[in-house]
């Protein structure tokens, strides 16, 4: 990748698009409940579910809760903490569960484990743990250390490191995972795949959407298998925006072509 390369114009007619959440259409917070997806952006997920015939799905490490709360009124396909829980084209819910024995157990341990290091907290997604070190970078090794130690113990978690907190999320999930699932399903089967993220956790769906020939776009600067670049969420929201515009366009033009009232 090179910083020059933006993303070529695009159809919605054709393709399926995947975005990314925290870091990709919302700018990132200190605290993660502080973040905000713009009206307008919110606007353009809905317009461009339609134009896409429903093939638009988030792809974040957030919960679907959260990921619903935070784009309402839109209400389309999502795969939640990293994939371990999708709402599929269909409406229907699928999730990988970890046994709530084990998940309790889990969150005991790792809250009992980061105790020593102030600014730093567990946060618990049921079949996922976070651990957040945004307040307190200097201790990025030792929550790594936690982390891999939980790891090594712990054979069905799988460690996801991101901006300011590490995960640890069931094995075999990942949003390149998620991203395959949804291309095998209605209505995003047989259409060109587009994903946009800004983190590591994203570089899995990036290596998908290249193996399916479609759009990788990597937000911010980073090395990164993405084969296209934005800036910075302006830049993205600049992007998404003008397709949207470009193919309401497109659709008033087709209608006039083909002699339909509009
Ligand atoms: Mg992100």
């Amino acid at each position: 990748m090179t910083d020059s390369e933006s993303p070529p114009p695009i159809s919605l007619t054709t393709f399926a698009c995947f975005f990314d959440v925290d870091g990709t259409l919302a700018g990132i917070e200190e605290k993660p409940e502080w973040v905000s997806i713009p009206d307008e952006i919110k606007q353009a997920l809905c317009d461009g579910f339609t134009a896409t015939n429903g093939a638009l799905a988030l792809v974040s490490g957030r919960s679907l809760a959260e990921l619903d709360r935070l784009s309402a009124p839109f209400h389309g396909p999502a795969a939640g903490v990293h994939g371990a829980e999708r709402r599929d084209g269909q409406g229907q819910i699928h999730r990988t569960e970890l046994s709530p024995a084990l998940a309790a157990k889990l969150q005991r341990e790792l809250t009992q484990a980061i105790a020593h290091l102030p600014g730093c907290h567990v946060e618990a997604k049921g079949m996922a743990f976070a651990l957040h070190y945004r307040e307190a970078q200097h201790y990025q090794k030792n929550i790594l250390t936690v982390a891999e130690s939980f790891v090594t113990r712990y054979p069905e978690l799988a460690l996801q490191p991101g901006k300011c907190v590490v995960e640890l999320k069931p094995q075999g999930v990942s949003k390149g995972e998620a991203i395959k699932v949804f291309m095998d399903e209605a209505p995003f089967a047989g259409r060109t795949p587009l994903f946009i993220g800004d983190d590591l956790t994203d570089e899995a769906g990036f290596i998908q959407v290249n193996a399916l020939q479609g759009i990788s776009i990597k937000v911010g600067p980073g090395n990164t298998a993405a084969h296209y670049h934005l800036k910075d969420v302006a830049a993205v929201h600049h992007w998404i925006l003008s397709l949207v515009k470009q193919q309401e366009n497109y659709s008033i033009k087709t209608k006039v072509s083909s002699g339909e009232d509009l």
